[in-house]
């Protein structure tokens, strides 16, 4: 067996990444990458598209995230505008989780602007949770204050295993998300969805767009969103960088790869050594 090359630091691609996205990743407590990102992250700096299989927890966020934002100063520096670069998740939670990562490292910049475009809070579903018995109802002003409450709530709960919970929290408006799409928004993290209604109004101009990230990609077929990211990526520019992320590679996924990428994409997997 070979020795493993030990892992990158951050710091070793400071040629490629900005200075503020440096400071980022130090306040987010990290030096050296992960197996995924120093298998990616040269790679998709350099503008190629990548298709990268890697199991849960292996820092795939990152992977993907680092050079979204590099993409979008690169285009604010040529003083372009608009919407570059739009972040595909199969779930609402995944798509916030993303979305909060990725208010970390552009809190370090001043211009670059994001937008979280997620589907509503199904009543039928939360109507179903609350069928099966309450005894303590905790009432948060906001939508974000519930969720972190939330959050919170489960960190002990994990603890039982009899407890159970639900959050019981408004839908997203379209109307909102319409008008921040509106403003040509640099950064999308959406669900398929409601990304794909938002593309068939006018308001939305995904002209721009150079830059697409699929996470879990297998996610996003299984969950059935196959022909809403079909109408996505038939609509979207031909000339951009693609990023496929999942945990598995599915026929679907395969055939996804080949439509959608370009021919020289660069597949990496950490999951077999
Ligand atoms: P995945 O998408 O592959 O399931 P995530 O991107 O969610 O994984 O990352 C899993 C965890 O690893 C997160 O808590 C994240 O903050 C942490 N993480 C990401 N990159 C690094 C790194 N370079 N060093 C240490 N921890 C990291
Ligand atoms: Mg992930």
């Amino acid at each position: 067996m070979e020795e493993k090359i030990k892992n990158l630091r951050f710091k070793d691609l400071n040629d490629k990444i900005s200075k503020a996205t440096l400071s980022a990743i130090k306040s987010m407590g990290f030096k050296r990458m992960t197996d995924i990102q120093s298998e990616v992250l040269p790679k998709a700096l350099n503008g190629d598209d990548v298709v990268a299989t890697a199991k849960t927890g292996s820092g795939k966020t990152l992977a993907f995230l680092i050079p979204s934002v590099e993409t979008v100063i690169k285009a604010l520096s040529e003083s372009k505008q608009g919407t570059f670069c739009i972040i595909i998740s199969p779930t609402r939670e995944l798509a916030t989780q993303t979305y909060t990562v990725l208010q970390d490292i552009i809190s370090h910049y001043e211009t670059i602007t994001s937008t979280l475009v997620i589907g509503g809070e199904s009543r039928k579903v939360q109507s179903a949770e609350l069928a099966t018995g309450t005894f303590c109802i905790i009432i948060s002003p906001t939508r974000e204050l519930a969720t972190q409450t939330y959050t919170v709530l489960q960190d002990i709960i994990s603890h039982y295993e009899t407890i159970t919970s639900t959050l019981v929290i408004g839908g997203e408006s379209r109307k909102v998300q319409s008008a921040e799409l509106a403003t040509g928004v640099n950064v999308v993290v959406a669900t398929p969805g409601r990304l794909f209604d938002h593309m068939r109004t006018k308001e939305f101009d995904y002209r721009h767009v150079n830059c697409l990230v699929l996470d879990e990609a297998d996610k996003i077929f299984q969950y059935g969103f196959e022909e809403d990211l079909k109408q996505i990526i038939s609509r979207l520019p031909k000339n951009r960088q693609t990023m496929l992320f999942s945990a598995t590679l599915s026929e679907t996924t395969e055939a996804l790869i080949k439509s959608a990428m370009k021919d020289d994409v660069k597949s990496i997997n950490t999951n077999e050594d």
